[in-house]
Protein backbone atom coordinates (compact mmCIF):
# COMPACT_ATOMS: atom_id res chain seq x y z
CA UNK A 1 0.00 0.00 0.00
CA UNK A 2 1.50 3.33 -1.05
CA UNK A 3 2.41 6.35 0.83
CA UNK A 4 -0.36 8.36 -0.01
CA UNK A 5 -3.23 5.38 0.58
CA UNK A 6 -2.28 4.89 4.12
CA UNK A 7 -2.84 8.37 5.11
CA UNK A 8 -6.47 8.07 3.46
CA UNK A 9 -7.16 4.98 5.35
CA UNK A 10 -5.78 6.94 8.56
CA UNK A 11 -8.50 9.66 7.46
CA UNK A 12 -11.27 7.36 6.64
CA UNK A 13 -10.83 5.82 10.27
CA UNK A 14 -10.61 8.98 11.89
CA UNK A 15 -6.90 9.60 13.03
CA UNK A 16 -5.73 12.77 13.88
CA UNK A 17 -2.79 14.58 12.95
CA UNK A 18 -0.98 13.23 15.32
CA UNK A 19 -1.29 9.63 14.89
CA UNK A 20 1.08 7.85 12.20
CA UNK A 21 -0.18 4.35 10.44
CA UNK A 22 2.54 2.33 10.95
CA UNK A 23 0.57 -0.42 8.58
CA UNK A 24 -2.08 -2.46 7.62
CA UNK A 25 -3.11 -6.19 7.76
CA UNK A 26 -6.33 -8.25 6.61
CA UNK A 27 -7.29 -10.98 4.32
CA UNK A 28 -9.58 -9.98 1.60
CA UNK A 29 -13.35 -9.05 3.33
CA UNK A 30 -12.23 -10.11 6.41
CA UNK A 31 -10.96 -8.24 9.85
CA UNK A 32 -8.73 -5.15 9.00
CA UNK A 33 -6.24 -4.16 11.32
CA UNK A 34 -4.46 -0.81 11.29
CA UNK A 35 -1.45 -0.39 13.45
CA UNK A 36 -0.67 2.82 15.09
CA UNK A 37 1.48 4.99 17.09
CA UNK A 38 1.93 8.28 18.11
CA UNK A 39 4.28 10.58 15.92
CA UNK A 40 7.28 12.22 18.05
CA UNK A 41 8.47 11.97 21.18
CA UNK A 42 6.75 13.50 24.89
CA UNK A 43 8.05 15.52 27.61
CA UNK A 44 8.22 14.37 30.95
CA UNK A 45 5.23 14.76 32.70
CA UNK A 46 6.78 16.36 35.82
CA UNK A 47 10.08 18.41 35.36
CA UNK A 48 9.10 19.04 31.37
CA UNK A 49 12.46 17.49 30.47
CA UNK A 50 13.25 15.29 27.87
CA UNK A 51 12.40 11.32 28.48
CA UNK A 52 14.18 7.74 27.59
CA UNK A 53 12.60 5.41 25.61
CA UNK A 54 10.92 2.34 27.86
CA UNK A 55 10.07 -0.22 25.96
CA UNK A 56 6.26 -0.55 24.22
CA UNK A 57 3.41 -2.79 24.49
CA UNK A 58 0.49 -3.02 22.02
CA UNK A 59 -3.39 -3.00 22.68
CA UNK A 60 -5.36 -3.71 20.45
CA UNK A 61 -9.01 -1.76 19.59
CA UNK A 62 -11.88 -2.18 18.50
CA UNK A 63 -13.58 0.65 15.85
CA UNK A 64 -16.03 1.44 13.87
CA UNK A 65 -16.41 -1.09 10.63
CA UNK A 66 -14.93 0.89 7.68
CA UNK A 67 -14.96 0.19 3.99
CA UNK A 68 -17.38 -2.96 4.39
CA UNK A 69 -14.95 -4.37 7.10
CA UNK A 70 -14.52 -4.98 11.04
CA UNK A 71 -11.67 -3.16 12.02
CA UNK A 72 -8.92 -3.26 14.88
CA UNK A 73 -6.77 -0.82 15.36
CA UNK A 74 -3.52 -2.19 17.17
CA UNK A 75 -1.46 0.67 18.87
CA UNK A 76 1.59 0.29 19.62
CA UNK A 77 1.74 2.48 23.13
CA UNK A 78 5.88 3.43 23.65
CA UNK A 79 6.58 3.48 27.02
CA UNK A 80 9.10 6.44 28.42
CA UNK A 81 11.34 7.10 31.49
CA UNK A 82 12.37 10.10 33.08
CA UNK A 83 15.94 9.90 34.37
CA UNK A 84 15.97 12.50 36.21
CA UNK A 85 16.40 11.44 39.78
CA UNK A 86 14.30 14.24 41.55
CA UNK A 87 11.31 14.44 38.97
CA UNK A 88 8.08 12.52 40.91
CA UNK A 89 7.23 10.76 37.40
CA UNK A 90 9.23 7.43 36.73
CA UNK A 91 7.70 5.98 33.70
CA UNK A 92 4.32 6.70 31.69
CA UNK A 93 2.94 5.14 28.51
CA UNK A 94 1.51 7.29 25.90
CA UNK A 95 -2.13 8.18 26.14
CA UNK A 96 -4.52 10.11 23.75
CA UNK A 97 -8.57 10.10 24.60
CA UNK A 98 -9.22 10.96 20.98
CA UNK A 99 -8.09 7.40 20.26
CA UNK A 100 -9.19 5.63 23.26
CA UNK A 101 -9.08 6.56 27.11
CA UNK A 102 -6.49 4.40 29.28
CA UNK A 103 -7.32 0.60 30.11
CA UNK A 104 -10.37 0.97 26.87
CA UNK A 105 -11.25 -1.93 24.43
CA UNK A 106 -13.25 0.36 22.18
CA UNK A 107 -11.59 2.99 20.62
CA UNK A 108 -13.28 6.59 21.82
CA UNK A 109 -15.16 7.30 18.62
CA UNK A 110 -16.60 3.97 18.23
CA UNK A 111 -17.52 4.14 22.09
CA UNK A 112 -19.25 6.96 21.28
CA UNK A 113 -21.74 5.68 18.62
CA UNK A 114 -22.08 3.08 21.08
CA UNK A 115 -23.95 4.81 23.49
CA UNK A 116 -25.63 6.75 21.21
CA UNK A 117 -27.52 3.48 20.24
CA UNK A 118 -27.42 2.38 23.62
CA UNK A 119 -29.43 5.54 24.20
CA UNK A 120 -31.65 5.14 21.35
CA UNK A 121 -33.03 1.44 23.12
CA UNK A 122 -31.05 -0.62 20.99
CA UNK A 123 -29.55 -4.14 22.70
CA UNK A 124 -25.63 -4.60 23.80
CA UNK A 125 -25.55 -7.63 21.99
CA UNK A 126 -26.85 -5.45 18.59
CA UNK A 127 -24.43 -3.05 18.66
CA UNK A 128 -21.57 -5.60 19.23
CA UNK A 129 -22.28 -7.05 16.71
CA UNK A 130 -22.18 -3.80 14.29
CA UNK A 131 -19.38 -2.70 15.93
CA UNK A 132 -17.43 -6.13 15.47
CA UNK A 133 -16.51 -6.81 18.71
CA UNK A 134 -18.12 -9.12 22.13
CA UNK A 135 -20.74 -7.81 24.29
CA UNK A 136 -18.68 -6.64 27.33
CA UNK A 137 -16.67 -4.57 25.63
CA UNK A 138 -19.57 -3.18 24.18
CA UNK A 139 -21.11 -2.56 27.60
CA UNK A 140 -18.15 -1.67 29.35
CA UNK A 141 -17.49 1.14 26.60
CA UNK A 142 -21.42 2.42 26.95
CA UNK A 143 -20.83 2.38 30.53
CA UNK A 144 -17.77 4.09 30.66
CA UNK A 145 -19.45 6.71 28.18
CA UNK A 146 -23.24 6.50 29.70
CA UNK A 147 -21.81 7.30 33.06
CA UNK A 148 -19.65 10.32 32.17
CA UNK A 149 -22.87 11.85 30.27
CA UNK A 150 -24.52 11.30 33.14
CA UNK A 151 -22.34 12.91 35.25
CA UNK A 152 -21.97 15.58 33.02
CA UNK A 153 -25.61 16.11 32.75
CA UNK A 154 -26.52 18.14 35.57
CA UNK A 155 -29.15 20.18 34.22
CA UNK A 156 -31.71 17.82 34.61
CA UNK A 157 -32.03 18.00 38.42
CA UNK A 158 -32.55 21.19 38.14
CA UNK A 159 -36.30 22.61 39.11
CA UNK A 160 -37.57 19.01 40.48
CA UNK A 161 -40.24 19.64 43.04
CA UNK A 162 -42.16 16.65 42.63
CA UNK A 163 -40.00 13.47 43.09
CA UNK A 164 -41.23 9.76 41.68
CA UNK A 165 -39.91 6.50 43.41
CA UNK A 166 -41.37 3.43 40.85
CA UNK A 167 -39.94 -0.03 40.66
CA UNK A 168 -39.25 -1.45 37.35
CA UNK A 169 -37.43 -4.84 36.38
CA UNK A 170 -34.33 -4.16 34.63
CA UNK A 171 -33.59 -8.27 33.21
CA UNK A 172 -33.35 -12.05 34.63
CA UNK A 173 -29.88 -13.58 35.44
CA UNK A 174 -28.36 -16.00 36.91
CA UNK A 175 -28.62 -19.77 37.08
CA UNK A 176 -32.69 -19.76 37.94
CA UNK A 177 -32.93 -16.50 35.83
CA UNK A 178 -33.62 -14.58 38.99
CA UNK A 179 -35.60 -10.88 38.70
CA UNK A 180 -33.29 -8.17 38.75
CA UNK A 181 -35.18 -5.22 40.43
CA UNK A 182 -34.26 -1.58 39.85
CA UNK A 183 -36.09 1.69 40.98
CA UNK A 184 -36.46 4.74 38.66
CA UNK A 185 -36.32 8.31 39.88
CA UNK A 186 -38.30 10.61 38.15
CA UNK A 187 -39.40 13.99 37.83
CA UNK A 188 -43.36 13.56 37.94
CA UNK A 189 -44.20 17.94 37.05
CA UNK A 190 -42.13 17.17 33.98
CA UNK A 191 -42.05 13.47 33.25
CA UNK A 192 -38.41 13.23 32.78
CA UNK A 193 -36.42 10.42 33.88
CA UNK A 194 -33.42 11.41 36.25
CA UNK A 195 -32.01 8.31 37.10
CA UNK A 196 -31.78 4.57 37.42
CA UNK A 197 -30.69 2.77 41.12
CA UNK A 198 -30.10 -0.79 41.49
CA UNK A 199 -32.32 -3.09 43.55
CA UNK A 200 -36.28 -2.30 44.92
CA UNK A 201 -35.62 -1.26 48.61
CA UNK A 202 -35.47 1.94 50.22
CA UNK A 203 -31.60 1.82 50.52
CA UNK A 204 -30.70 2.86 46.72
CA UNK A 205 -32.96 5.34 46.67
CA UNK A 206 -32.62 7.07 49.70
CA UNK A 207 -28.69 6.94 49.35
CA UNK A 208 -29.09 8.69 45.83
CA UNK A 209 -31.31 11.82 47.60
CA UNK A 210 -29.10 11.99 50.15
CA UNK A 211 -26.51 12.88 47.57
CA UNK A 212 -27.93 15.54 46.15
CA UNK A 213 -27.58 19.03 47.89
CA UNK A 214 -29.83 20.12 50.94
CA UNK A 215 -30.70 22.84 48.92
CA UNK A 216 -32.15 20.73 46.03
CA UNK A 217 -33.94 18.32 48.71
CA UNK A 218 -35.51 21.24 50.00
CA UNK A 219 -37.11 21.77 47.03
CA UNK A 220 -38.89 19.04 46.77
CA UNK A 221 -42.34 19.26 48.33
CA UNK A 222 -43.84 15.98 46.46
CA UNK A 223 -42.80 12.66 47.31
CA UNK A 224 -45.01 10.43 44.63
CA UNK A 225 -45.33 7.26 45.12
CA UNK A 226 -47.03 3.48 44.19
CA UNK A 227 -48.07 2.81 48.16
CA UNK A 228 -45.14 0.35 48.44
CA UNK A 229 -43.31 0.15 51.59
CA UNK A 230 -39.85 1.10 50.46
CA UNK A 231 -40.81 4.05 48.89
CA UNK A 232 -42.43 5.44 52.09
CA UNK A 233 -39.77 4.41 53.91
CA UNK A 234 -37.11 6.12 51.00
CA UNK A 235 -39.55 9.66 51.74
CA UNK A 236 -40.00 8.97 55.14
CA UNK A 237 -36.04 9.20 55.76
CA UNK A 238 -34.49 11.45 53.45
CA UNK A 239 -37.17 13.92 52.23
CA UNK A 240 -39.07 14.35 55.65
CA UNK A 241 -40.53 17.57 54.65
CA UNK A 242 -42.05 16.36 51.35
CA UNK A 243 -45.95 15.42 51.26
CA UNK A 244 -46.78 11.99 50.24
CA UNK A 245 -48.83 11.26 47.74
CA UNK A 246 -49.79 8.76 45.74
CA UNK A 247 -51.29 8.42 41.80
CA UNK A 248 -55.06 8.10 41.73
CA UNK A 249 -54.90 4.93 39.91
CA UNK A 250 -53.28 3.04 42.54
CA UNK A 251 -55.00 4.04 44.76
CA UNK A 252 -58.53 3.46 42.85
CA UNK A 253 -56.65 -0.03 41.75
CA UNK A 254 -56.42 -1.04 45.58
CA UNK A 255 -59.39 0.08 46.89
CA UNK A 256 -61.32 -1.95 44.63
CA UNK A 257 -59.10 -4.87 45.06
CA UNK A 258 -60.13 -4.79 48.78
CA UNK A 259 -63.68 -4.81 47.42
CA UNK A 260 -63.39 -7.76 45.30
CA UNK A 261 -61.43 -10.26 47.71
CA UNK A 262 -64.31 -9.31 50.33
CA UNK A 263 -67.06 -10.21 47.72
CA UNK A 264 -65.21 -13.45 46.32
CA UNK A 265 -64.65 -14.31 49.81
CA UNK A 266 -68.54 -14.23 51.08
CA UNK A 267 -68.97 -16.14 47.95
CA UNK A 268 -67.41 -18.94 48.87
CA UNK A 269 -68.08 -19.59 51.99
CA UNK A 270 -71.72 -18.95 51.90
CA UNK A 271 -72.04 -20.64 48.68
CA UNK A 272 -74.50 -18.41 47.43
CA UNK A 273 -74.47 -15.87 44.43
CA UNK A 274 -72.12 -13.01 44.30
CA UNK A 275 -72.98 -9.97 46.16
CA UNK A 276 -73.27 -6.54 45.04
CA UNK A 277 -71.26 -3.46 44.65
CA UNK A 278 -73.18 -2.30 47.01
CA UNK A 279 -73.28 -4.90 49.84
CA UNK A 280 -69.79 -5.62 49.29
CA UNK A 281 -68.99 -1.70 49.59
CA UNK A 282 -70.73 -2.33 52.89
CA UNK A 283 -68.69 -5.04 54.25
CA UNK A 284 -65.70 -3.36 53.19
CA UNK A 285 -66.14 -0.69 54.46
CA UNK A 286 -66.14 -2.37 58.30
CA UNK A 287 -63.11 -3.43 57.86
CA UNK A 288 -61.08 -0.31 57.18
CA UNK A 289 -60.15 1.10 60.26
CA UNK A 290 -60.56 4.60 61.18
CA UNK A 291 -56.61 5.23 60.75
CA UNK A 292 -56.71 3.39 57.31
CA UNK A 293 -59.61 5.41 55.98
CA UNK A 294 -58.26 8.77 56.83
CA UNK A 295 -55.25 7.97 55.08
CA UNK A 296 -57.47 6.51 52.31
CA UNK A 297 -59.01 9.89 52.06
CA UNK A 298 -55.81 11.81 52.65
CA UNK A 299 -53.88 10.34 49.48
CA UNK A 300 -56.90 10.59 47.36
CA UNK A 301 -57.12 14.51 48.28
CA UNK A 302 -53.44 15.00 47.79
CA UNK A 303 -53.24 12.86 44.57
CA UNK A 304 -56.05 14.05 42.68
CA UNK A 305 -56.02 17.91 43.48
CA UNK A 306 -58.15 18.44 40.56
CA UNK A 307 -61.25 16.23 42.26
CA UNK A 308 -61.10 14.13 38.57
CA UNK A 309 -62.10 10.90 40.39
CA UNK A 310 -65.32 13.20 41.63
CA UNK A 311 -66.31 14.91 38.21
CA UNK A 312 -65.56 12.24 36.60
CA UNK A 313 -67.84 9.71 38.86
CA UNK A 314 -65.72 7.61 41.19
CA UNK A 315 -67.24 3.97 41.79
CA UNK A 316 -69.61 3.43 44.29
CA UNK A 317 -67.74 0.69 46.16
CA UNK A 318 -64.14 3.04 46.68
CA UNK A 319 -66.79 5.83 47.97
CA UNK A 320 -68.09 3.92 50.52
CA UNK A 321 -64.50 2.75 51.48
CA UNK A 322 -63.66 5.55 51.96
CA UNK A 323 -66.20 7.52 53.84
CA UNK A 324 -66.87 4.86 55.97
CA UNK A 325 -70.50 4.03 54.59
CA UNK A 326 -71.89 1.92 52.06
CA UNK A 327 -73.43 3.35 48.81
CA UNK A 328 -77.45 3.83 49.11
CA UNK A 329 -78.46 2.74 45.79
CA UNK A 330 -80.27 5.43 43.84
CA UNK A 331 -83.91 5.10 45.05
CA UNK A 332 -85.93 6.42 41.60
CA UNK A 333 -84.64 7.89 38.48
CA UNK A 334 -85.28 11.74 39.93
CA UNK A 335 -82.68 11.25 42.75
CA UNK A 336 -80.03 9.80 40.58
CA UNK A 337 -79.95 13.16 38.78
CA UNK A 338 -79.73 15.10 42.28
CA UNK A 339 -75.88 15.68 42.91
CA UNK A 340 -76.64 15.81 46.66
CA UNK A 341 -78.13 12.29 46.85
CA UNK A 342 -76.62 10.19 44.04
CA UNK A 343 -73.59 9.30 44.88
CA UNK A 344 -70.62 10.01 47.78
CA UNK A 345 -68.71 12.17 47.08
CA UNK A 346 -64.91 12.58 48.79
CA UNK A 347 -63.66 15.00 50.37
CA UNK A 348 -60.13 16.66 51.57
CA UNK A 349 -59.02 16.11 55.08
CA UNK A 350 -60.05 18.58 56.71
ZN1 LIG B 1 10.72 14.18 34.85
Amino acid sequence: MSLDAIRALGVVVGLGAGVAVTGVRGRDGGLLEIGIELAGRPCCGGCGGPVWSHGASTVRLADLPALGRAVRLVWAKRRWRCPRSGCGVCTFADQDPEIAPRRARMTSRAARHATRRAGAGRAISEIAAEVGCGWHTAMAAVHRWGTALLDADTARLDGVTALGLDEILMFRGGRWREKHWGTTIVDTRRGRLLDIVAGRSADGATEWIRARSSLWRQQVRWGVMDLSGPDRKTFTDALAHARQVADPYRVIKLANSAVDDVRRRRARHQRRSPLSDTQAAGEAAERVTDRGRHKLRGLLAAGDPAARCETRGTPPRLCAASTGSPAEPSPSRQSTSSPATSKPTLTAPS
